[in-house]
């Protein structure tokens, strides 16, 4: 049975994985804060560990004395626009942490231990890219606190694979779902849509709508994740639809999934949520893990956009029930 030890299992990728793994019989951990602001519940069967990625020796001792054959590391600040607000923060939990928990990974390794490890990178390392489509070869060139942390940390899963440990990279394009917080522009975006759409919000304040991004559904980034852990030669491996849509795009498919054709009038600019420095467009070439992992998405931009708006399209509905 394998034993699997995650972070990040209360935001939207973990609550999927750990609920994919239990599924498969696997004992799960997480490790999880007290004082957690993560968006999904731990999924049921997984074992809670209090701890926080800050705490370098309190991830030392869980690794140790949970000896997972797994560690997967969805954890740390997850957004580029909070990563702004709070770059330090974002240095120790993004990026130093991925430290922590290779070198623990690296010590079971040494003791004989076959443990496998498994980090969410980001299409964000890459920043102002060089080429598109991106490739397992492009440059990082990050350009948000964010990206830089993920850029240190995914550095640092090759030099450990390259001392021999099982360690892998998921260089994870924009992935959305049902589970997506409103602190990323898409459930924001679907969220508005419903509520508009319902009399309960005029109007939807947005940032840079010419950002083109790579949207992908994240329970098939997911599959991803399990297939580069299962697979017999650690590697890095981009996930991502090869196809990319603008904000704009979004925003009017999002409106016109909730029946509303002129979006225009109810979309304003505010410059509080322009960034410092923009990343203006991604798009990922995903051949590798096509190939040799048999991965494909299963989910569409149009399929990904209307699913999101018909779920906030009945929260909304609820939050009307509800005043009356
Ligand atoms: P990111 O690509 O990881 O930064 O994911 P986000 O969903 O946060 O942002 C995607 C794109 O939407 C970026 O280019 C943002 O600048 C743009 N954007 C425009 N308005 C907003 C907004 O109100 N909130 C967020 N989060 N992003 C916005």
């Amino acid at each position: 049975m394998t034993v699997a030890l995650m972070t990040g299992a209360t935001g939207q990728d973990g609550s999927y994985l750990a609920e994919r793994l239990l599924a498969e019989g696997a004992e799960v951990h997480a490790v999880v804060r007290d004082d957690t602001t993560g968006e999904e519940p731990l999924a049921e069967g997984a074992v809670a560990h209090s701890g926080d990625l800050r705490d370098a020796d309190g991830l030392r001792h869980l690794v140790e004395s949970i000896r997972p054959d797994l560690v997967v590391n969805l954890g740390g600040i997850s957004s580029v626009a909070t990563s702004w607000a709070q770059p330090e923060l974002t240095a120790l939990v993004t990026g130093a942490s991925v430290a922590t928990l290779l070198d623990a990974c690296w010590r079971l390794h040494d003791e004989g231990a076959a443990v496998r490890f498994v980090q969410a990178s980001s299409s964000e390392i890459f920043g102002h890219a060089a080429e598109s489509p991106q490739t397992e070869d492009t440059p990082l060139r990050p350009v948000s606190p964010y990206g830089a942390a993920k850029a240190y940390a995914h550095h640092l899963v090759g030099v450990y694979r390259m001392r021999g440990l099982h360690a892998s990279s998921a260089i994870l394009y924009n992935h959305e779902s049902l589970r997506r917080p409103e602190t990323f522009v898409t459930r924001k975006i679907t969220r508005a849509a419903a509520r508009i759409s319902l009399g309960l919000q005029d109007t939807l304040e947005l940032g840079a709508l010419d950002a083109e991004r790579d949207w992908g559904w994240a329970p098939d980034y997911v599959d991803a994740i399990a297939r580069i852990a299962g697979a017999d030669h650690p590697g890095d491996y981009i996930v991502a639809t090869g196809t990319t849509h603008s904000v704009r795009d979004f925003v009017e498919a999002a409106f016109r999934a909730a029946g509303i054709d002129d979006w225009e009038g109810r979309v304003r600019t505010d410059p509080r949520f322009v960034r410092p420095v923009e990343t203006p467009r991604m798009c990922g070439d995903a051949s590798r893990i096509r190939r040799d992992l048999g991965w494909e998405p299963t989910t569409g931009f149009d399929q990904m956009v209307r699913a999101m708006v018909e779920h906030d399209l009945r929260i909304a509905e609820r939050e009307i029930a509800a005043r009356r």
